[in-house]
């Protein structure tokens, strides 16, 4: 794992961000910007504009990652903030809101801890989008899920085979 992230400020100097941070008690800078699909092509998940980025990911943190946390134990992050080109590369919608550093994809183990979350997020969480996604090839399951400062949280549940 790797501790510095390294971006471009506006001004084109180079800056690190401390992925050791921690964003809440559980979540760290690096669970929200780390990605395997990066790693394995290579590929920098490029951050231009952390100051705004870095708050909208605690936010997301303290509003429904954290909060799930508590009720479940261990959650894992697939992917939190992606930038354009990694969006791009993994198939994300144009405008995700991954890319605003306002969504997280969960691993879930089964339908069950999938139905098991949306539950306890729909219940007890305020949310923009809680989407139910499964991989039509290897059937697997994860859950999207986002907030907002923007908008008002739209507190939409759906579903998606991609
Ligand atoms: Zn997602």
């Amino acid at each position: 794992m790797e501790n510095y992230f390294e971006y471009l400020e506006n001004n084109g100097a180079k800056a690190e961000l401390n992925m050791q941070e921690h964003l809440t008690d559980h979540f760290t800078v690096w669970e929200m910007l780390h990605s395997n699909t990066c790693d394995r092509i290579g590929m920098l998940n490029r951050l231009d504009e952390p100051e705004v980025i870095i708050p909208r990911l605690r936010t997301l943190c303290q509003q429904v990652l954290e909060p799930l946390r508590q009720q479940y134990g261990k959650i894992i992050v697939i992917s939190g903030y992606r930038s354009d080109c990694l969006n791009y590369v993994v198939g994300g919608v144009p405008n995700s809101q991954h890319c605003l550093g306002e969504a997280a994809d969960i691993y879930v183990s089964d339908y069950d801890e999938l139905k098991q979350y949306m539950t306890f997020i729909q219940q007890n969480l305020t949310f923009d989008q809680l989407i139910m996604e499964r991989n039509k090839k290897t059937g697997n399951y994860w859950l999207h899920v986002s907030y907002t400062k923007r908008h008002e949280n739209r507190r939409q549940v759906l579903k998606l085979e991609r």
